[in-house]
């Protein structure tokens, strides 16, 4: 046995299920202490004003620990919560309980890894092991048939490179038991609540695209209804464009973002439907999807602190606008262009908002409004439940026009795009009330009612609804 007494320490990675550091630990016959940190810098408030981790996230975190306690706990086993500095905390609470090891799963950014090789250094001195585990992506680190630093800059070639030359591991199961060292800790702590980060509970909102629930628990059953019940996956691929309701896409990415879910399980799962229901193009579409995620991990690896840089891994130079003003109304959504509005409304009042939607609404702030996409970048960091760093800001500097985006403009026409992914208004109808009575297509041009029209619609641009921020006139 290697070591007697190990430290795990959850992130990312809230789940029991494929967790590699959970199940090495295990595996080793050792005493484990699951543990979670919360970082009190987590939940700060960015440079332009809000915080870092928002309502929305902040619930669906907590629900996640509370689901991950209450799976130890239903195995005689326990997960630790504390408040404070992880690099500090843990090494402390690794003294206290004479643990010899800390494993952990390995992160990408610069934030993360600062505060890996601090823990790593502290434990180090005290004689503490620290080893840690990759398991983030669907392909693993190690099988990548290029070294990290030559990770192909445009997508399409990681994905051949990697779909020819790599292939997916098999997950991890569940560790049979656990050994839980129960009588050293009497007290394992509390999950926070909102208002210890001056946060207020979200509103129930009826329109919202389903319930998201925290946890892994909730997680494999999104899986099991998306796939299994719902035998949705068969037509992803036609579907996974649409703005309305649960079933469109699989709305795996918030429990994929924390951990709840490994990309390898939904890969195997799957696989499974394949060989049970049907295999078709939409069946590989979703594993296509799981590559854009993997390519913005391996491409955040490769570039470190350059996505988070205004001029991205480009270096282009700036040339953005910074309008408070103007930027509070995209964020509020009343720019007055509805479907740019009825997206941003559902982000803030939901934390969740479809891809279409970020396409357009990030192209909105970035080309239309000429605002610092990184100010894009950091409100959605505030509000996604989904925030996952890479996916996020790799997103981001693609529509900024900074990433590796082998085509030089990314402009979306948003009235094109309403035309195409809501031609009869029914989506913005939703969110933004005060137009709801204006028929059809017309809801997503209000400016070109009549006043006849405007008056029928009960509408009044500049009153009750804003006018424009852009002139669209003619773009049809
Ligand atoms: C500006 C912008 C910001 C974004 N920020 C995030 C973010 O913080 N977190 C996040 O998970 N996704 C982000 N995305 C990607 C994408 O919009 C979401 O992953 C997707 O909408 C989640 O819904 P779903 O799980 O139903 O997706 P599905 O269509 O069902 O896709 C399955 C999974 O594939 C992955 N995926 C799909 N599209 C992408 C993509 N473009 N990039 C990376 N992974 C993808 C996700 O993990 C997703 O859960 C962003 C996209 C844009 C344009």
């Amino acid at each position: 046995m290697k070591y007697r007494r190990i430290i795990v320490w959850f992130r990312n990675d809230l789940r029991l299920l494929d967790n590699e550091t959970l199940f090495k630990a295990s595996q080793m016959g050792a005493e484990t202490i699951p543990v979670y940190c919360f970082d009190p810098r987590h939940f700060e408030k960015t440079e332009i004003g809000f915080p870092k981790t928002g309502a929305h996230r902040a619930k669906f975190l907590f629900e996640a620990i509370r689901d991950l306690r209450s799976q130890f706990r239903d195995r005689e086993s326990d997960l630790l919560l504390l408040r404070g500095k992880p690099e500090e905390e843990l090494v402390t609470l690794a003294e206290r309980l004479e643990a010899d090891a800390i494993f952990f799963s390995r992160e990408v950014t610069s934030e993360e890894r600062t505060i890996d090789r601090s823990l790593e250094k502290v434990a180090w001195s005290k004689g503490i092991a620290t080893e840690s585990f990759w398991q983030s992506t669907l392909y693993h680190i190690d099988d990548l048939p290029f070294p990290i630093n030559q990770t192909p800059e445009i997508f399409t070639q990681f994905r051949k490179n990697i779909e020819k030359l790599s292939s997916v591991r098999a997950s991890y199961p569940q560790p049979e038991q656990f050994k839980f060292p129960r009588k050293l800790i009497p007290i394992s702590g509390e999950v926070p609540e909102l208002e210890t980060y001056g946060l207020e509970e979200p509103e129930f909102v009826r329109e919202k695209v389903m319930e998201f629930d925290g946890g892994e628990r909730a997680g494999l059953r999104r899986i099991q209804s998306y796939f299994w019940e719902g035998d949705h996956l068969k037509e992803y691929k036609e579907t996974r464009n649409g703005m309305i309701g649960a079933d469109y896409s699989s709305k795996f990415s918030p429990w994929l973002a924390l951990g709840c879910l490994s990309p390898r399980i939904i890969y195997e799962e799957v696989k499974r439907y394949e060989r049970q229901r049907k295999k078709n193009q939409s069946t590989y579409w979703l594993i296509f999807e799981l590559i854009w995620r993997d390519y913005f991990r391996f491409i955040c690896k490769k570039h470190g602190d350059r996505i988070f840089h205004l001029e991205g891994i480009k270096n282009t130079k700036d040339s953005w606008r910074r309008d408070s003003a103007d930027f509070e109304r995209w964020c509020e959504g009343q720019t007055g262009v509805p479907f740019v509005d009825a997206n941003m409304r559902e982000l803030k009042l939901t934390g969740f908002m479809s891809n279409r939607g970020r396409q357009n609404v990030a192209s909105f702030l970035v080309n239309d409004l000429g605002i610092d996409w990184t100010w894009g970048a950091s409100y959605f960091e505030s509000q996604l439940i989904d925030y996952d760093v890479c996916s996020n800001w790799g997103n981001w500097m693609y529509v900024g026009g900074v990433g590796n985006d082998p085509r030089e403009n990314r402009y979306f026409n948003i009235l094109r795009q309403a035309k195409n992914y809501d031609k009869n208004g029914e989506y913005v109808r939703l969110w933004i009330p005060e137009l709801a009575k204006i028929q059809g297509f017309d809801i997503q041009h209000p400016w070109d009612l009549s006043t006849a029209q405007m008056k029928e619609a009960e509408v009044q641009l500049g009153k009750s609804y804003p006018q424009a921020m852009v002139d669209f006139e003619g773009v049809l």
